[in-house]
């Protein structure tokens, strides 16, 4: 079963996505994060994305696909796989479309999840990385501040994303707009997209969500 996550950046589609995994039995694949762990691994994708990734825009079709696409046949058709941030343009719904059908799979549902700006550009700004990767955010746990550095309180040292910054946040709203706002439509001309609103608190949302998947199946 395949479900896809689709909203503007900072709806919660990863912080959902790993309450899912950890709660529900699910299965994740977030693009950022693949490339994200390209990038402090200095592979030759990470040193190719990094600086598109860091200003805001999106990576090219064609390497996104081809990542995602890797990705998706790590799990089993019978896996409950959430796709988190893949795909953001027509062209990746349209390849993920007869990747999916050669492999005589499908997509199951798409959840949208529909925040509005003030909100999700304050999580934004809430938002820490640690070193492995995972996401932390002062507007739900605390983040302790010592000589302009960021710590969990087990002294887990923690930065911000580069992409957080609001120059660089401003691009991706632009790109979302642009390029990824669009799939909403042509999902819905599918018949299989469900909207839950993203201003809610966590477990709110979360629940929301689970009715939903429940819905498509
Ligand atoms: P958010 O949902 O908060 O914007 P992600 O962690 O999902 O963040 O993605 C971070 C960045 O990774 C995106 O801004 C983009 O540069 C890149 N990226 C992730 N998924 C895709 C995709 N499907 N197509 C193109 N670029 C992507």
């Amino acid at each position: 079963m395949i479900y896809i996550f689709l909203g503007v950046p900072g709806a919660g589609k990863g912080t959902i996505a790993s309450k899912l995994v950890n709660e529900k039995n699910f299965k994740h694949i977030s693009t950022g994060d693949v490339f994200r762990e390209n990038i402090r691994n200095k592979t030759k994708i990470g040193l190719e994305v990094e600086k598109l990734i860091a200003e805001g825009n999106l990576v090219p079709d064609e390497l996104t696909n081809k990542i995602a696409t890797q990705k998706i046949l790590e799990f089993n058709n019978n896996d409950k796989l959430i796709l988190d941030g893949y795909p953001r343009t027509i062209d990746q719904a349209k390849y993920l479309d007869k990747f999916l059908s050669d492999n005589q799979s499908f997509i199951s549902g798409v959840i949208y999840m529909d925040a509005d700006q003030d909100v999700v550009i304050k999580r934004i700004s809430s938002r820490f990385l640690s070193e492995n990767g995972t996401t932390h955010n002062s507007l739900i746990e605390k983040i302790i501040e010592e000589k302009g550095k960021f710590y969990l309180s087990d002294g887990t040292k923690l930065s911000r994303r580069a992409d957080d910054e609001p120059i660089n946040v401003k691009q991706r709203f632009v790109e979302y707009v642009n390029k990824t706002s669009p799939l909403l439509k042509y999902y819905e001309e599918k018949g299989i997209v469900s909207k839950v609103d993203s201003n809610k608190d966590i477990d709110t949302i979360f629940n929301s969500i689970v009715d939903s998947i429940e819905s498509f199946n």
